[in-house]
């Protein structure tokens, strides 16, 4: 979608840390880390948040929270545990409307976001 910053980092419009990267969807390091380990999964065709999420998306859903647990077991923060998260809307704290599920670990997480 025009304008929007996870677009251009999907275009490669915007340098990105990549993690993992496939079709579907990119992984890649938050830019403000709010824990030692701070990816985000993103779905690689706009969708402004999980309330826009059709039924013909539960796939693509499926297989960005399938890759975030993969992605915390290869990150070696699987065992002592982590979050994963998607804000939605203003007052669910979305900042960037392309839908992202945040992976954080690395630390004891606490209060809102941890
Ligand atoms: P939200 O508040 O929308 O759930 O989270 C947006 C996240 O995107 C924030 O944690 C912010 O640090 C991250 N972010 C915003 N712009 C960029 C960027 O250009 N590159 C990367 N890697 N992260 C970004
Ligand atoms: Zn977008």
């Amino acid at each position: 979608m025009e304008g929007c910053i996870f677009c251009k980092i999907v275009k490669g419009e915007i340098p990105s840390d990549k993690v993992y990267e496939d079709d579907q969807i990119l992984v890649f390091r938050d830019i403000h880390p709010q824990a030692p380990v701070h990816y985000l999964v993103i779905p690689k065709k706009h969708i402004t948040s999980i309330s826009e999420v059709t039924d013909a998306d539960l796939e693509l859903v499926g297989h960005m929270i399938n890759t975030a647990v993969r992605m915390a077991v290869a990150a070696g923060i699987a065992d002592k545990g982590y979050r994963l998260v998607t804000n939605s809307g203003m007052e669910g704290g979305q900042v960037v409307d392309h839908m992202h599920w945040h992976i954080l670990g690395g630390r004891q997480l606490s209060g809102e976001l941890g």
